[in-house]
């Protein structure tokens, strides 16, 4: 995104990653206004978005007990916000899942108080006796 500036307003341009068409759309940010340039609905949507409150789907793994590999991966279930991804790979830095899980399956509901879910996206079925698990990160 780039700005320049102007006497009482600021234009900056968004490139949309909502679908593969990928516009530029303009935006006009005066102090009590927003004026968006170009796009569809959805991405002028994005567009407002990103620059008012920028949000993100994170992907990550963490850590499984019992299950056939010792990572699960993960994702949110919703973009959640940019400024409080730190936050939330702490979380999960400490946060430890037994197995079974299932694809789809909640694990975390309201992440931080956002209203954002995590949601595994992977299946992993528990260890039995005298089965190991694959070694990895
Ligand atoms: S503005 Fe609309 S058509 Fe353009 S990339 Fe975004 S979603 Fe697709």
């Amino acid at each position: 995104m780039s700005s320049v500036g102007k006497n009482t307003s600021t234009f900056s341009e968004v490139f949309c990653i909502v679908c593969p068409l990928g516009c530029r759309i303009g935006v006009e940010q005066r102090s009590d206004d927003l004026i968006l340039q170009g796009g569809c609905p959805r991405g002028q949507e994005y567009a407002r978005q990103e620059v008012t409150s920028p949000c993100r789907v994170v992907t990550t793994t963490v850590r499984i007990l019992g299950g056939e590999i010792p990572r699960l991966p993960v994702r949110t279930s919703a973009p959640f916000p940019k400024e409080r991804i730190f936050e939330l790979m702490e979380f999960l830095r400490a946060l430890e899942v037994i197995a079974p899980v299932r694809r789809g399956e909640v694990l975390v509901e309201n992440l931080l108080g956002t209203g954002v879910h995590l949601v595994a996206t992977r299946t992993i079925r528990r260890l039995g006796k005298g089965e190991e698990g694959s070694a990895g990160a």
